[in-house]
């Protein structure tokens, strides 16, 4: 490890010393040893890491994850199309945001940080406005570290003949699941998350004959995921604009040490391991989970704040991080609560030393 310390954050996480390695290098995007093949083949991996079908495109795209959000949202609804977005957390807010700033007419179906949505208020929804044209919801709303039913929702929305957009930010690579058997259409991620690569892009993969009704839609020049689509297919994988070229190597690497560990389903048994250790040691010492095991995803685990008049939230944290562990501030608005993520480099041995240096840090 080249660090003094581990992330124990959804994103930017801790990553390999071959995945850092890997940027370690100027590259030219036209000269032959950046390899222009890379970005083909990336597309091409991150397809069939989402499904077996060959109905889907993935297209990269510079900017954090929420530029791929904003690219997806502002390219697939058309002039004319109306969203309904699923909202339990702050990244849900955020689609709603997006929709606002581009213009997007929308709904917005609520519910409360720790509740999973629920399919026949989905249902209610659709039946009672048949405008809507498109549903987004966020699969684990890192918020919270809830697991949204994404299946079950999917379901529905193809059902009743609307288009399906799940953003996968902090679940896909670290949840196996096959988005066409899910009848997701469209699905966001982003290069630092799951596939434990650093961040500089995100991505969207969805299908072709939707990418193929999405010319002109774009509210924006920079994040028109059909031109950056267009590009990427007819010129060999070459993005419009600059491209990331140290984060694309990087993520190359990162996707290789995915498949050597086993692929999505070894790497979701290592985040189990983690979180189930995490949970178990964290009870012992004394902390409550904001949520019940039955909601929780294996991706980052929110804990109550300590009730105790002397815990304080920044002097845990520098104490932990002297010890050689970064922690991540709670986001839930009606809670104080702290939170631990499990994905990047992180073993269970790592999770079991945390759990020492939390017994040690804990000074109230
Ligand atoms: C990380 C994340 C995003 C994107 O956040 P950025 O800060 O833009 O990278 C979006 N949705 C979810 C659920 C996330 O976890």
């Amino acid at each position: 490890m080249n660090n003094e310390y581990l992330l124990l954050t959804p994103g930017p996480l801790s990553t390999s010393d071959s995945v850092k390695e890997a940027m370690l290098k100027d590259w030219c995007t036209w000269d032959d040893d950046y390899n222009v093949d890379i970005v083909q083949a990336i597309r091409s991996e991150l397809c069939s890491l989402a499904t077996k079908s060959t109905e889907y495109t993935a297209t990269l795209m510079q900017g954090s994850g929420t530029s791929s959000v904003e690219s997806a949202i502002g390219t697939f609804i058309p002039n004319g199309g109306k969203l309904l977005v699923i909202n339990n957390g702050a990244y849900g807010a955020r689609i709603v945001e997006i929709a606002q700033y581009l213009g997007i007419t929308y709904s917005e179906l609520g519910f409360a940080e720790t509740e999973l949505p629920e399919g026949h208020k989905v249902e209610a929804a659709l039946l009672s406005d048949p405008t809507i044209t498109h549903v987004a919801m966020v699969h684990c709303e890192t918020t919270t570290g809830i697991l949204n039913p994404a299946k079950e929702i999917a379901e529905l929305v193809h059902k009743h003949n609307k288009v399906m957009i799940l953003d996968a930010m902090s679940s896909f690579g670290g949840i196996p699941f096959d988005i066409n058997e899910w009848h997701i259409d469209v699905l966001i991620s982003s290069a630092n998350k799951c596939i434990q690569g650093v961040p500089g892009f995100g991505f969207v993969i969805a299908k072709k004959s939707l990418m193929h009704t999405a010319k002109g839609n774009a509210r924006s020049l920079s994040l028109d995921l059909y031109a950056q689509w267009q590009t990427m297919e007819q010129h060999h994988g070459k993005w419009r604009f600059t491209s990331p070229t140290h984060v694309v190597r990087a993520f190359a690497q990162a996707l290789t040490e995915l498949k050597q560990e086993g692929g999505i389903s070894a790497r979701f048994q290592r985040y189990q391991k983690n979180q189930s250790l995490l949970v178990i040691g964290m009870q012992e010492l004394g902390f409550k989970t904001l949520l019940p095991t039955t909601l929780q995803s294996p991706i980052i685990t929110s804990f109550y704040s300590p009730s105790s008049p002397d815990y304080d939230f920044k002097r845990f944290y520098n104490q932990l991080k002297s010890l050689g562990y970064v922690i991540y501030p709670g986001k839930v608005s009606n809670a104080d609560c702290f939170r631990i993520g499990n994905i990047g480099e992180v073993t269970p041995q790592d999770i079991t030393q945390l759990l020492e240096a939390i017994a040690q840090a804990k000074y109230w």
